[in-house]
């Protein structure tokens, strides 16, 4: 069964921090757009199975819920639809309220990824967010009354952020009893405006020490009150693991479509162009709007198998790795875990993920 990933790169305004293919919205474009995807997704294989439907972005509660409608009829006469898929949607908290809401959930949509980041006021301007506390909390009251699969998603290491700014976001999130939370570090990417205010000395992060504080607090918060941390950045209570989520990190097979969405199937991964110019040309041809595709070698599934693994609490088998002494350090360290047959990473050692992966992946043929 394979997950499809619906790319809606739409936003209202540019959050400072953002890196994502984004575009401003305007007046009539997203009937177009719809109609676009309704072609792209009239290219692909028919009756391919599919289990999962995300609708990512961009902000995809832009589109309307009429909009979200005529996809996922398309996708249901298109694929081959499982008898009760997982279908997401990702909303910002100031473009929904319970009815519109609840139009997505007649439409199909069964589970709603919130984008609050943080219920300080102070912390949402920082960000250059749309939306407030008040407003966060407005939409946490809409959702948690439509859907009964909720996942929240939240920032970290916000400019004026603290600990105890952060314990308050988490616990006030926690009453609403979201089934999962994602909680995102901010990192600061080139041609953001945050890198470029950093780069001029106008923009103080919270330090190195002080960001893994705020890990392990998430850490410590999320699984006392009975959520899984299944993998570096999520937490679900159990039974509500992202099925779409886990689909990526297991490599299983995925199709993305929309302008800058990547696929994987057949050991083949391919994007599509990134500009929505030229994605629109493509289908408008008839074509898919393929950009580029890379087969991959045995080697490259491996690395990249043993990469996800590494990021879940499923981890990697023991056995793949040669060089005993490494991992043996990285357990007496705290930094992995053996559980039966396979390596995990403990909470400290999710600090330090991209070091240990690499250090580990030497291992498969030292
Ligand atoms: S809403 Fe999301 S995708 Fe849009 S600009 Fe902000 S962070 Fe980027």
């Amino acid at each position: 069964m394979a997950g499809l990933y619906i790319h809606i790169p739409f936003c209202v305004s540019k959050c400072l921090y953002c890196d994502f293919y984004s575009i401003p919205v305007s007046e009539g474009v997203l009937d177009e757009y719809t109609s676009l995807l309704l072609m792209e997704i009239g290219l692909h294989d028919r009756n391919r199975p599919i289990d999962t439907v995300y609708f990512g972005g961009g902000t995809p509660s832009l589109l309307q819920p009429f909009h979200v409608l005529k996809i996922l009829e398309r996708v249901q006469r298109t694929f081959h639809l499982s008898a009760s898929p997982e279908v997401s949607l990702e909303a910002n908290p100031e473009s929904i309220n319970t009815g519109r809401l609840q139009d997505y959930r007649d439409s199909g949509v069964n589970r709603l990824s919130l984008g609050v980041q943080s219920l300080q006021d102070e912390e949402l301007r920082a960000l250059r967010r749309n939306h407030t506390r008040e407003v966060s909390l407005k939409a946490l009251s809409a959702a948690r009354q439509v859907f009964e699969n909720l996942s929240v998603d939240i920032i970290y290491g916000i400019p004026g952020q603290t600990p105890e700014s952060l314990h308050r976001t988490l616990l006030e999130i926690l009453e609403f009893s979201p089934e999962h939370i994602s909680a995102y570090e901010l990192t600061i990417h080139k041609g953001t405006e945050f890198h470029t205010m950093q780069s001029g000395g106008e923009l103080t992060m919270p330090d190195e020490q002080t960001v893994e504080e705020m890990f392990l607090l998430i850490h410590e918060t999320l699984t006392g009150a009975g959520y899984e941390h299944y993998e570096i950045s999520n937490f679900a209570r159990p039974g509500h693991r992202c099925r779409h989520n886990m689909n990526y990190w297991l490599m299983g097979p995925y199709i993305g479509v929309g302008p800058s969405a990547h696929s994987f199937s057949d050991k083949r991964r391919w994007e599509n162009h990134r500009d929505i110019g030229d994605w629109a040309k493509a289908i408008r041809r008839g074509l898919r709007p393929i950009a580029t595709e890379r087969q991959l070698s045995d080697r490259d599934l491996l690395i990249e198998r043993l990469m996800l693994g590494l990021r879940t609490d499923i981890g990697i088998e023991r056995d793949r790795l040669k060089c005993t002494e490494k991992v043996e350090m990285l357990i007496q360290n705290g930094h992995l875990k053996c559980e039966g047959s396979r390596l995990k990473l403990t909470p400290r050692g999710m600090l330090l993920s991209n070091r240990i992966t690499v250090e580990l992946l030497e291992g498969i043929w030292c």
